[in-house]
């Protein structure tokens, strides 16, 4: 219950209102009496209650009065406070009156002249209760249409939210669709079960592998898309992929017709639900037109250095060279030790990243232009120069050697050091040693290098044999 109330009562006569105002002073607590004699007074009296924020809950007023009598000023008062109980004292039953006061003041009881005054009393109690709680009701009604309004602009808004972020939803799917289909189209993808067999094959696959989707599902993937060329590869990958690992690399596939086709891939385990590994996913891409160009090219696309293509003709000159006289070669299969431990453990582009370095090394140390460096294999280089002498190719080969340790270049699991090393094979040519022949040659060194893994690595093995020439005779050099 909030702000202050008022009870008014309006009579001409003013004993009638001092004994209103003997019954009812002090009644209810916390509600004025304003005792009105002049009706004519009654709209300003209660309009300035309600102007100054008192509220009339009861108006009580006679029926004959001078001037207007109790029905019109009741509906005079109902009008300016709707809400007011009107209460109308009449003296004689006047019928038309009170039905009047009924139809216009929403008149709430008569009371006859004189009255009983408990029954006054109690009438004005359930009066003022009754504008209480009706006002009371009014003002949780407001609160619950404003509760309503704002729970309705709520929804509303969230609704709008939703929507918006719903349409994002729609979009967003729309693109990973798009982007899925030309994964699909381009990307040469293929997912593999612990079995074995493909369970997924992208549409760019299937083109390059030469089947149709249907044809692949379920199809063993090592017997029928691998070539039997990489079965040990293979077993290093599974191996990779047992251990939750990934493997990258190249790796040559065949297609259902029989051809060959180069794939630079990343092979990547599927982890199911409890952690396990369930078979592994490849993506590949061909690179078989850059695999040709390679093949006709005489560099080495990583280091740079001179390729086995080009090895082969440089060897068979220098050494056709050689068999005319012309001067000592040394020849030097180099090989790096523990190669496959280093990339197993740091990765095969660390392991790429070495074979750079390492052929860096090279050629800074055989520059001279009767020096030649080349990368004949994954981990293996081959060097050929001029000696005057064995000694000085084993000075050369030494000084290679540690060179390379000297790097630092940590491997853990390398030996016999902590650091990467290199073996070689070192065979001396000397000037007019007959026969010459280059397969010979390379097997001998090749040879020798084995020795010097054998014996721990880390080290060269010298063989063949060279004086320095008198300087009269070393007309060629
Ligand atoms: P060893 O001391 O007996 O020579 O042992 P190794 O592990 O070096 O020899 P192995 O021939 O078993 O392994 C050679 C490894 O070289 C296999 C392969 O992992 C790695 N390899 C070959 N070509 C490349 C390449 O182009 N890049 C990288 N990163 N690694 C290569
Ligand atoms: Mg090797
Ligand atoms: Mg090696």
């Amino acid at each position: 219950m909030s702000g202050r109330y008022a009870i008014v009562c309006i009579d001409d006569e003013e004993t009638i209102l001092e004994s209103l105002s003997m019954e009812l002073a002090g009644r209810f607590p916390g509600v004025d009496l304003e005792l009105l004699q002049d009706n004519a007074d009654a709209e300003g009296l209660i309009g300035s209650l309600l102007a100054a924020g008192v509220e009339v809950p009861v108006v009580v007023c006679d029926y004959i009065m001078p001037g207007r009598r109790g029905d019109a000023v009741l509906a005079a008062v109902h009008r300016l406070a709707p809400a007011a109980r009107t209460i109308m004292l009449t003296g004689q039953s006047n019928l038309e009156g009170v039905t009047h006061a009924i139809n216009h003041a929403n008149l709430y009881r008569y009371i006859a002249k004189p009255w009983n005054k408990e029954d006054l009393a109690l009438t004005l109690q359930g009066a003022l209760e009754s504008y209480i709680q009706e006002a009371t009701i009014q003002r949780q009604n407001q609160a619950l249409v404003a509760l309503n309004d704002g729970l309705e602009r709520k929804v509303a808004e969230r609704t709008e939210a939703l929507r918006a972020a719903n349409a994002n939803l729609t979009e967003a799917n729309r693109k990973i669709g798009e982007y899925l289909e030309i994964i699909d189209r381009q990307v040469l993808i293929c997912r593999i079960n612990r079995a074995g067999l493909v369970t997924y094959a992208s549409e760019a696959f299937c083109r390059r592998s030469g089947y149709t989707r249907a044809d692949l599902i379920g199809l063993n993937y090592w017997h029928a898309l691998y070539s039997a060329t990489t079965e040990t590869l293979m077993r290093e990958i599974l191996a990779r992929i047992e251990a939750g690992a990934g493997w990258e690399g190249e790796i040559l596939h065949q297609c259902r017709n029989g051809e060959y086709y180069w794939a630079r891939e990343t092979i990547a385990p599927d982890v199911g639900e409890h952690g396990a590994v369930i078979g592994f996913t490849s993506i590949r891409q061909d690179i078989t037109d850059k695999k040709a160009v390679e093949a006709l090219s005489v560099t080495d696309p990583l280091t740079g250095l001179a390729n086995r293509r080009q090895f082969q003709q440089v060897l068979e000159g220098e050494i056709a060279r050689a068999s005319r006289g012309a001067r000592a070669l040394a020849f030097c299969l180099v090989d790096v030790d523990h190669f496959k431990a280093y990339n197993d453990h740091y990765g095969h582009a660390a392991g790429d990243k070495v074979l750079q370095r390492l052929g860096r090394l090279l050629t800074d140390t055989f520059r001279r232009s009767t020096d030649f460096t080349f990368r004949i294999g994954g981990e293996e280089f081959a060097l050929l120069f001029p000696v005057r002498d064995s000694a000085e190719a084993a000075t050369t080969a030494a000084e290679l050697v540690a060179l390379v340790e000297a790097q630092a270049i940590v491997h853990a699991f390398g030996s016999p050091g902590p650091h990467l090393t290199i073996s070689m094979g070192v065979r001396v040519i000397s000037p007019r040693e007959q026969p010459l022949d280059v397969d010979r040659i390379f097997q001998e060194a090749d040879a020798l290098l084995y020795q010097a893994k054998h014996e721990g690595r880390n080290r060269y093995v010298l063989g063949g044999e060279a004086v320095a020439a008198a300087p009269a005779s070393s007309g060629d050099a």
